[in-house]
């Protein structure tokens, strides 16, 4: 388990792309963690929009992929039964596309916080990226289950999501996140973890995750390279 010490330290390795420069690899993150419905989703796309972040959504990873490929097929087969894809699966892509992001430009470590939805779901997938991020806080949405089922079927219709559009799946993926998911708020130390009641309106919990990511910021711009 993580610790507040170990995981400010930035790990180092010795790239051997650069002759023996030190790179950090440790990837600086904030989880969005809460149920489905509670609208990670919705706020993770706006503070991808502001500079410093890298929103990052399993979810719209494994929905980008071709429904032809391996995994595509893998995700639609899970996802459409409410049930999480298999640990090593969703690592091992999330990863490559974490990486793809990197290469290509459009995601810069060194000075962008990276803002997870959907990631990690379970205890195990928190153990299997231990080595990978750098949790810096762990916003917890906060709704009711009403609120968030009400979501989920408003969402069926305007984004065509199909796990969203049958109540059974919906009901599945809300006693999976109780059992599975949940648990994660025990693995981080309780002063990474920030509930932020998500019935508000959404400039509401927006300010309020703002509050939370602005500090964090300051400091990483404040330990960056001049
Ligand atoms: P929501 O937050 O509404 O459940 P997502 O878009 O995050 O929706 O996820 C949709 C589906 O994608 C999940 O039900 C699951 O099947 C799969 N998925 C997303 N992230 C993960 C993950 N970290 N581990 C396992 N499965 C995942």
């Amino acid at each position: 388990m993580s610790t507040a010490t170990e995981t400010d330290q930035v790990q180092t390795n010795t790239c051997p792309n650069c002759q023996g420069v030190l790179q950090s690899t440790k990837l600086k993150a904030v989880l969005l963690f809460g149920a489905p419905g509670s609208g990670k989703g919705t706020q993770g796309k706006i503070l991808g929009t502001i500079p410093g972040f890298y929103h990052s959504s399993t979810g719209d990873i494994f929905r980008s992929l071709d429904l032809q490929s391996e995994i595509g097929r893998l995700f639609w087969e899970y996802a459409g039964k409410g049930q999480l894809v298999p640990d090593d699966v969703v690592i091992r892509v999330w990863k490559q596309f974490i990486k793809g992001m990197e290469y290509t430009n459009q995601f810069h470590p060194e000075a962008q916080i990276l803002i997870l939805d959907g990631l990690p779901r379970n205890v195990n997938q928190a153990r299997l990226l231990d080595d990978t991020l750098d949790v810096m806080k762990v916003i917890h949405l906060r709704a009711d289950m009403k609120k968030m089922v009400e979501r989920l079927r408003r969402r069926a219709l305007k984004e065509n999501r199909f796990d969203d559009a049958n109540d059974s799946v919906i009901e599945k993926r809300l006693k999976i996140y109780e059992n599975e998911t949940k648990p994660i708020l025990e693995y981080f130390p309780a002063e990474k973890i920030v509930p932020i009641d998500a019935m508000q309106s959404q400039i509401r919990v927006l300010t309020l995750i703002l509050n939370v990511l602005a500090p964090l910021k300051d400091d990483m711009d404040k330990q960056a390279p001049k």
